[in-house]
């Protein structure tokens, strides 16, 4: 059996590393490369495949699309969104299945996914067959807390990567089109210049502050400028769009 443990530089996937050191005689550690992650990430991948993996971490990037985020959403001429997801299929998914095929063996894949962290993922199981990945799928932190996993590298003395302390709540895409962090105008910026279409969902902020116009539906477009300026322009009816925190970190590292 070849065990195959998934790597992302976040928290869960660091605690399955450190728990596969612990269970696993033998494994290797993957990495899938987006060419889209904040630096601060990438510097703490190199780190824990030097200092954990002993620099034996394999990085897969998608043949493809080989200028990773940014040639993806050029070529398909759109940023990827909630409903429209392709970024993880070409930039993850192909590339892991792709790299698994050369492999002549049966597979466990672990991944670090936790229950708490939303109702798809509290609804799957611990073991499974994948079809796609023609692999077993295990999940041995399903059960654990955020807490848990910050513990584990404590016990490792392994630190955590430094976004949480920077007040991300979750690390990976840098930003992930799946949660818009308006912190990070220059890159949402850049792909909507890449693409010609916008980053934000369309009522993001009300219409009046969208200076974007498509003749087709006869409605207003919301341009990442257009958010920047509407948060920047605070007004008491403006909900904060920016979270109010002491301690930067979400999971309170700073203590
Ligand atoms: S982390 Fe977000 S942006 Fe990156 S591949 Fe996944 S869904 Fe897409």
């Amino acid at each position: 059996m070849k065990h195959i443990v998934c790597f992302s530089g976040g928290k869960d996937s660091t605690a399955l590393i450190l728990w596969a050191k612990e269970s696993l005689t033998e494994f290797t550690a993957v990495f899938c490369d987006t060419g889209w992650e904040h630096p601060i990430t990438y510097a703490y991948v190199e780190e824990i495949n030097q200092t954990a993996l002993g620099g034996k971490l394999i990085t897969l990037k998608s043949a493809k699309y080989a200028g990773g985020m940014r040639e993806l959403v050029q070529i398909k001429g759109r940023v990827p969104s909630a409903k429209a997801r392709f970024c993880t299929e070409e930039l993850k998914v192909f590339p892991m299945l792709a790299w698994l095929k050369d492999i002549e063996d049966e597979v466990t894949l672990y991944q670090g996914i936790r229950a708490e962290e939303s109702a798809a993922r509290a609804r799957m199981v611990k073991r499974e067959w994948s079809d796609t990945y023609d692999a077993w799928v295990e999940r041995p932190l399903l059960e654990w807390t955020a807490e848990m996993c910050f513990g584990k590298m404590k016990e490792h003395r392994i630190k955590p990567n430094p976004l949480y302390l920077l007040g991300a709540g979750r690390v990976g895409c840098f930003p992930c089109v799946l949660h818009s962090c308006p912190e990070i105008k220059d890159r949402v910026v850049e792909l909507e210049g890449i693409s010609g279409t916008t980053f934000f969902p369309p009522n993001y902020i009300p219409p009046r502050f969208q200076t974007g116009f498509d003749a087709k539906s006869g409605k207003s477009i919301v341009w990442a400028k257009d958010v920047f300026r509407y948060i920047e322009s605070v007004d008491e009816d403006q909900l904060p769009l920016l979270p109010q925190r002491s301690c930067m970190s979400v999971y309170n590292l700073c203590e």
